[in-house]
């Protein structure tokens, strides 16, 4: 019996999940404020989803997918990312047909066969959103403008704004030739991945990590020069609304991204504080994706952040503390005899919202008192012979060390009144 975690996965345990359910919250809070809903896809789908989706030339289709066949041999994948399962849901529901543009958020894990390493695994978490429906570069600004609001409201406001415009269907197939020429002489020079990949989508080269690949191509010819007019109109749009909204960006010729379905817009952010991988995530526009998926030909943009990066990032820049006690009460029954009414009170503190636990373990009351010191609850609440005798609780403070007995209501009012102001 093997009692470890695969590998590339890895517990949250509760002292950990208290930042995960922070940063949860902003990224819900941030994407309901700009009129994003939640929408939960399955862990697996289809494998051909991903493959049509995300593109067979890419890494993720051609090494990195966990796929199975199950009992009824069908070939099913683990979720690599969370885009093209939002594309499918939105052609299988017909919800292209009502109000546009449809604009959803993800939150949850995903599945990449890849090497482990910091801030990266085998089972990942990413939030995301994407907004079908609608080809307006104002949309791809406002897209922009949450990514860089959430990481506002995090306290990461150190960040890098990557922006590029990959051009449309028509620019890019001219784009693409033009590359394909000036790489070919220079072709042995590139690295295996380089070698298999460029035939396929030349564009893979630009975003090769290996310094010799772009040693190999360099003066080659910029998208940017080469992009239709409409699409440079909608990129210059799409700068001027970031301008006008204060997020302040560097065009980067070098940005391609990795999927194969992107068009026009794509970005990436960078928090330059946590070293050499940098990026905490990135999106685009991806105007081909549904049609390609068998739906109608509607544009779609969005992003997608590593949540274990931020986390990661949080950690090495964040300001912020993340000690919660877990309690605000801890009743003590200094005597076995008063077990039932010790549980009596806890009960009724939880049914008015006050967090409250006990002891289990059969131990003194001083005992008890130690235990209810390393659970940092703000209250201890006292049940002993004199307090059921007299119908009153003994309240201490465990911050001022102040001691009261009070009825039971007064005691509900007084803590109430100190931990709703927290
Ligand atoms: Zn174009
Ligand atoms: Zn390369």
């Amino acid at each position: 019996m093997q009692v470890k975690a695969p590998r590339g996965t890895y517990d949250i345990l509760p002292q950990d999940s208290v930042k995960w359910q922070y940063i949860e919250k902003i990224m819900r809070d941030s994407a309901e404020s700009f009129g994003f809903r939640e929408i939960r896809t399955p862990l697996f789908e289809h494998s051909e989803l991903f493959q049509r989706g995300v593109g067979q030339g890419t890494d993720i289709v051609s090494k990195e997918m966990y796929s199975f066949n199950d009992r009824s041999r069908r070939s099913l994948t683990l979720r690599p990312e969370g885009t093209a399962p939002c594309a499918r849901a939105l052609i299988e529901h017909g919800i292209y047909s009502g109000v546009m543009p449809v604009k959803w958020y993800y939150l949850g894990p995903m599945f990449r066969y890849d090497r482990p390493q910091t801030g990266r695994y085998r089972q990942f978490h990413q939030f995301g959103v994407e907004a079908f429906g609608s080809n307006s570069p104002y949309l791809d600004a406002e897209i922009i403008i949450l990514l860089v609001e959430i990481l506002r409201r995090l306290g990461l406001d150190d960040y890098e704004l990557h922006l590029n415009s990959l051009g449309c269907s028509v620019c890019r197939d001219d784009y693409r030739q033009k590359l394909l020429q000036h790489i070919s002489p220079f072709k042995e020079q590139l690295c295996q991945d380089c070698q298999q990949r460029y035939m396929q989508n030349p564009l893979r080269v630009l975003d090769c990590k290996m310094e010799t690949c772009h040693q190999a191509i360099r003066g080659y010819p910029i998208f940017y020069d080469h992009l239709c007019p409409y699409c440079q109109e909608h990129y210059s749009r799409v700068q001027a609304a970031l301008q006008a909204n204060g997020v302040s960006y560097i065009h980067d010729n070098n940005l391609v991204r990795g999927l194969d379905y992107y068009s026009n817009t794509a970005f990436e952010i960078h928090l330059p504080g946590i070293g050499a991988q940098s990026a905490v995530g990135g999106g685009g526009r991806y105007d081909g994706l549904v049609k390609e998926l068998g739906g109608p030909d509607i544009p779609g943009i969005g992003f997608a952040l590593g949540m274990e990066r931020l986390l990661l990032a949080l950690d090495m820049l964040g300001k912020r503390e993340f000690s919660k006690p877990s309690l605000d009460v801890f009743v003590v029954v200094m005597n076995d005899a008063y077990e039932m009414q010790g549980l009596q009170l806890v009960s009724e503190l939880r049914r008015r919202g006050i967090r409250a636990d006990k002891d289990y373990g059969g131990r003194s009351g001083k005992a008890q008192m130690k235990y209810a010191g390393k659970t940092a609850a703000r209250f201890v609440v006292m049940v002993g012979e004199e307090e059921v005798e007299k119908h009153f609780w003994t309240l201490r403070d465990m911050q001022s060390k102040e001691q009261r007995q009070l009825g039971q209501e007064e005691l509900i009012d007084s803590i109430r009144s100190v931990i709703e102001t927290k």
